[in-house]
């Protein structure tokens, strides 16, 4: 009995459409051969499957228009304090191994005429981290896309996460929490402003773990 089974009613139908599911089973079936494991036995014969429509989740950012994503949710409003989400857990896929890095992403803005729904925010997050990934890159990536989509007065992104390619193999261990900032505008110019978001970040918060 597979007890671990994913429910597959959970899957969102329209994420596997944009992979080739038969070259990605071949592919994954190769990967089992290679590796010395029988592709064909009861625990692996249905993995390739599997695998393929995991991906398709996994990268699902790689066929989401973040525009459209938020596009409903801008508003006009004359607030003009630091808007802060923090703490939105994430999880994606490093491109040099192909293995997870989770963490949590901490986003903030001054708004300039626009704000975004909150609940946005962390689906943005979502979507860039849904791709093959390094942290700096998916970082900055939404640094870029606030600043293009609001205009903000400026915009800060800091990122902390644990790559299981550093985790998993033994010696690099330091290495595996890794911190990383994107900042414009008034992040970038006005120390005060970016000490208030990095002050608002570490308070109350706990230490990554997993
Ligand atoms: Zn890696």
């Amino acid at each position: 009995m597979d007890t671990l089974e994913f429910d597959d009613s959970l899957l969102n139908p329209e994420w596997d459409e944009n992979l080739d599911k038969g070259s990605i089973e071949a592919a994954i079936k190769n990967i089992l051969n290679s590796i010395g494991e029988d592709p064909t036995r009861d625990g692996l014969k249905r993995t390739p499957e599997r695998v393929f429509r995991m991906y398709g989740e996994l990268f699902s950012g790689y066929w989401t228009d973040p525009v459209k994503l938020v596009n409903d949710a801008i508003f006009d409003v004359k607030y003009d304090e630091m808007v802060l989400v923090k703490d939105i857990e994430f999880y994606s896929m490093c491109e040099h191994h192909m293995l997870p890095f989770i963490g949590r992403a901490h986003v903030a803005y001054i708004p300039n005429g626009k704000v975004l729904g909150l609940s946005k925010i962390p689906r943005v997050v979502d979507m860039y981290a849904r791709r093959l990934q390094v942290q700096e890159r998916m970082t900055r990536q939404i640094a870029d896309f606030f600043k293009e989509l609001l205009q903000p007065q400026g915009v800060g992104v800091v990122i902390e996460a644990m790559h299981l390619c550093s985790m998993m193999r033994g010696v690099k261990k330091h290495n595996a929490r890794m911190t990383t900032s994107a900042m414009h505008g008034a992040f970038r110019a006005n120390p005060a402003t970016r000490q208030e978001f990095l002050a608002n970040i570490s308070r109350g918060s706990s230490p990554l773990h997993f």
